[in-house]
C-alpha cells in the first residue's frame, strides 16, 4: 500500500515526520521536480532544503530517477545535490511506471524499499512507478517550472487536471 499525497513542491515535504516513520530514503524524478523542465540547474532553493534535510538526518541517501535517457544529464543533477545515485532507462520497459528503477536505487545503495519515498511531478509516471514499486509513500507535487515536454501538456496534464478537479484533496490520493 502506498500512500500518496499532494503537495505544492518537494520543499513542503516533512522530512523529520517520514523518519520517525522509518523513511529516510529519497527517491525523487528530476524535470519538473528539482529543476524546471529543459533546466540543468537544480533549483536552488530545493538543493538548500535537501542539504538541510540531511544535514539533519532526516534523508539518509538521495536518488534521481528520471525517464530521461541521458546519463550524462543525471549526473550532472546528481553531482550539484551529491546524490547518491541516479537512474536513467537503459530499456523502454525500465521507464516509470515500471518499478524497475525504484527497485534498482535501492539494490545499489542496499536499502529497503519500505524506509523510500518517492516524488514526482507525474501522476502517470512518478506515482504509478512508486505504487508497483511498493513504496510506503509517495508525494505527488506541482510541477516546478512553467513548460513541459509537448507530450505531456496534451496528453498527462489535461489528464491530471482532470484528476486534481475529482479529488480536490490533498490527501490520499487514488490513482486508479
Ligand atoms: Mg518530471
Amino acid at each position: 500500500m502506498t500512500n500518496i499525497v499532494r503537495l505544492p513542491d518537494i520543499t513542503h515535504i516533512n522530512f523529520e515526520l517520514l523518519r520517525v516513520s522509518g523513511v529516510t530514503n529519497l527517491f525523487t524524478d528530476i524535470e519538473s521536480t528539482l529543476a524546471p523542465y529543459g533546466d540543468s540547474q537544480i533549483d536552488p532553493y530545493t538543493a538548500e532544503f535537501l542539504e538541510s534535510q540531511r544535514a539533519v538526518g532526516n534523508i539518509a541517501t538521495i536518488s534521481l530517477i528520471t525517464n530521461r535517457r541521458d546519463p550524462a544529464f543525471a549526473k550532472h543533477m546528481a553531482e550539484q545535490l551529491g546524490a547518491d545515485a541516479y537512474l536513467c532507462p537503459t530499456s523502454k520497459d525500465h521507464r516509470k511506471p515500471a518499478p524497475h528503477m525504484l527497485h534498482e536505487a535501492a539494490r545499489m545503495l542496499g536499502v529497503s524499499i519500505s524506509s523510500a519515498v518517492m516524488v514526482g511531478d507525474k501522476l502517470t509516471g512518478d506515482m504509478h512507478a512508486a505504487r508497483s514499486a511498493g513504496v510506503p509513500y509517495a508525494v505527488w507535487v506541482d510541477r516546478l517550472g512553467s513548460t513541459d515536454h509537448p507530450g505531456d501538456r496534451y496528453l498527462r496534464r489535461p489528464y491530471e487536471r482532470l484528476h486534481k478537479r475529482r479529488y480536490p484533496d490533498r490527501l490520499l490520493i487514488p490513482i486508479g
